[in-house]
């Protein structure tokens, strides 16, 4: 059996103190919410905190308003947000990434906030601490060398967060709280290239709120590929927003994730989009672009190359679904 390392542990009560005793711990305090992914990661030894804070009892972070826009508390559980009638009305694609993410047991600890800050993952990572040091560890943890690119001076563990693509694609923006106080970024920017610093904001920022802009006309869908549909991390996933002009598309976001470290933008295939008709023969080109943007390595379930082709398929079925 797996055991947790020991940790100090504070349960503030909202989220200046969150911001404080961060601030105070200094790099060696991480953020607990849910824990779905930190405590695992714990006991393989990837993330040993020596102090945890948790988000638990923090009920300013909690909440989802709609009016034109969504606002969601980023310690909302990922079962909440499955359970809201409104929000699948609203926002279809984001209803089907949530409700696909882990099983129901996880989803009514797991948070939104923690979705969104989720380690990324490479088969030479999440493994027992025993089967790393087999292999002399890896550069994302304890070691030096990239096993799935050895002569790459960044990591390729891949971002397989379901709801991120979807954020993206439906222009979100992430509002972040730290010691030098309150700040609001464009979901892409909270994304690095490289799988080790896989995210921008500050150690001691504590991700506060996700803000969804109304979508007007835009529909939006997202497509899952994973070996088991029960559940499953996704091997390749599409997230596409499209608003129609009459025929013509007048907005287009396609995004792409669990293929690389960072989720991917296809402004090839948006570009080509732009203006035009939603055609068999236009889809197929947009499609075709949109692969060419996935850069998938061995590095997780499946062969990276049925992946990018299955990329392919999964933005066409998207792009014939919203038409
Ligand atoms: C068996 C299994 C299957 C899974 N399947 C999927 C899947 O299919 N798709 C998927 O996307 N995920 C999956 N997960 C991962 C995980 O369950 C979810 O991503 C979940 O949403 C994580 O939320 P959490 O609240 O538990 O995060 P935690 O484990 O508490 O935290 C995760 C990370 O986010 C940071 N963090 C949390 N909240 C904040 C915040 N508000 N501000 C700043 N940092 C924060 C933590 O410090 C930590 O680094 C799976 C996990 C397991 C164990
Ligand atoms: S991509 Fe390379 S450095 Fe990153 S986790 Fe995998 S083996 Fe380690």
């Amino acid at each position: 059996m797996m055991r947790l390392p020991s940790f100090g542990y504070h349960a503030p009560k909202d989220v200046a103190e969150v911001a404080k005793i961060l601030a105070g711990e200094g790099p060696d305090a991480m953020i607990v919410a849910g824990g779905t992914d930190l405590y695992p990661n714990m006991k393989r030894r990837h993330q040993t905190p020596k102090t945890l804070v948790s988000l638990r009892h923090v009920d300013d972070l909690r909440g989802v308003s709609m009016n034109g826009s969504v606002s969601i508390g980023s310690n909302e559980t990922l079962r909440s947000l499955e359970q809201s009638g409104e929000l699948k009305a609203r926002l279809p694609a984001l209803h089907t990434a949530v409700a696909s993410i882990s099983t129901p047991q996880l989803r009514n600890m797991g948070t939104i906030g923690g979705n969104v800050c989720l380690d990324t993952r490479c088969n030479y990572y999440n493994q027992s601490w025993e089967w790393r040091r087999a292999i002399d560890f890896c550069m994302k943890c304890d070691g030096e060398t990239c096993w799935v690119a050895p002569s790459s001076s960044i990591c390729w563990a891949v971002n397989s967060s379901d709801s991120v693509p979807v954020f993206i694609a439906l222009g979100a923006t992430f509002t972040l709280v730290g010691p030098e106080g309150e700040r609001t970024i464009p979901a892409l920017e909270m994304f690095g290239e490289d799988g080790i610093e896989y995210l921008t904001k500050r150690k001691d920022e504590v991700l506060t709120r996700i803000d969804i802009p109304d979508q007007g006309s835009a529909q939006s869908v997202y497509r899952k590929v994973r070996r088991r549909g029960s559940f499953d991390f996704p091997v390749a996933a599409v997230a596409a927003r499209v608003d129609l002009d009459g025929d013509e598309v007048k907005d287009v976001s396609i995004i792409l994730n669990a293929v690389g470290p960072k989720p991917v933008v296809c402004t090839q295939a948006q570009d080509v989009l732009l203006g035009n008709k939603l055609t068999d023969d236009l889809i197929e080109e947009a499609a075709k672009l949109a692969a060419r943007g996935a850069k998938p390595l061995d590095n997780t379930d499946t062969v990276s190359m049925w992946r990018k082709k299955v990329v392919q398929v999964e933005v066409k079925r998207a792009l014939v679904g919203l038409r």
